[in-house]
């Protein structure tokens, strides 16, 4: 554990508003009914699928976003954020959002972005930070390309344009327009791909990989062909494990690959998994379950016949 703290690292996938404190949070939320959703909507979490967790996600990142209504706050996230990244070791992020106006337009979003980029200044000696505009799926083109002129305009400290945004929307096409131009103009693009197992999210990644963007957030859901050229076109991923464990819900199993010639045990791969992804006991123990329980799946489907010797697993044991 202490080795990875002390590993010197890059961040390259952290949403602004999403990196904020859980004790943040809890603090802009000014009223008791909020407290209470937020609560609930904390607890609903532990059960559901992966699109009943999105769903759950989303609305809390709406609560969030309902709380945080002046530039004080959007500096002190930022503020937090990059201590909590310099705490861990981080020596570069990208950190991503998407830029928004207060007060019915007074503020407009130029402030937001210029809030958050002389934040970053005030701890360049101890971290190099840059900054990502997001589109959200839900904008409109003429939103979009808004986004894009502000990238433009705060260049070189904003490095890239994303898409990001509730996956059930499938919008890449509308802001293609806007994406062609981001490439003309040789501004870096990363775009959230294959976030939920639904066809239209197979058939929206085919676009998104047609486009080539620089990198890719996630591809959790592909096809094999989709994958395949992901590897042949070296098109960065970024991973998010947490994230991904939390809202996926994917059958995993742990594996060894070559132990000798890797010199790697099961035991201390879990382990591995344990420290660096900050899983806890129980729910280690619910992975090796859910892996039990696909394996069994996938063997009694060949073999039908074995049924009768199968005991349902005892969780408690
Ligand atoms: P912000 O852009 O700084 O406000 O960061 C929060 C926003 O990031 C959320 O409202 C979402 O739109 C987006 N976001 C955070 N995590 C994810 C994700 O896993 N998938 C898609 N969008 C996300």
């Amino acid at each position: 554990r202490r080795f990875c703290q002390l590993l010197p690292k890059i961040e390259l996938h952290a949403h602004l508003n999403g990196c904020i404190r859980t004790s943040t949070f809890r603090q802009l939320l000014s009223s008791t009914a909020d407290q209470l959703r937020l609560d609930a909507l904390d607890k609903e979490f532990q059960s559901g699928d992966t699109h009943a967790r999105m769903a759950n996600v989303f609305e809390k990142f709406a609560l969030l976003r309902s709380c945080v209504t002046n530039l004080d706050e959007i500096r002190r996230i930022t503020r937090e954020t990059l201590e909590d990244f310099i705490a861990d070791h981080i020596m570069y992020v990208e950190l991503r959002t998407r830029p928004r106006s207060f007060d019915n337009g007074a503020i407009p979003m130029s402030s937001y972005v210029e809030a958050i980029l002389e934040t970053m200044k005030q701890y360049k000696n101890q971290i190099c930070s840059r900054l990502i505009l997001s589109i959200d799926r839900t904008q409109t083109v003429d939103q979009a390309m808004e986004t894009l002129k502000l990238a433009e305009r705060y260049r070189p400290d904003v490095v890239g344009l994303d898409l990001s945004g509730d996956p059930n929307v499938k919008s890449f096409e509308r802001f293609l327009p806007v994406f062609n131009l981001a490439k003309q103009m040789n501004l870096p693009t990363t775009i959230h791909i294959g976030e939920l197992p639904d066809a239209e999210c197979l058939r929206e990644n085919d676009l998104i990989l047609d486009f080539k963007p620089s990198r890719l957030g996630h591809f959790n859901f592909r096809t094999k062909e989709q994958e395949q050229r992901v590897i042949k076109e070296q098109i960065p991923l970024e991973i998010c494990p947490t994230s991904n464990l939390l809202t996926m819900k994917h059958p995993l199993a742990i594996c060894t690959d070559d132990s000798g010639l890797m010199d790697c045990r099961l035991s201390s791969e879990i382990f591995d998994l344990v420290q660096s992804f900050r899983i806890t006991k129980e729910e280690i123990c619910e992975l090796m379950l859910q892996t039990c329980r696909t394996t069994a799946a996938i063997a009694l489907k060949s073999h039908p016949q074995y049924a009768r010797h199968i005991t349902p697993i005892d969780p408690n044991r």
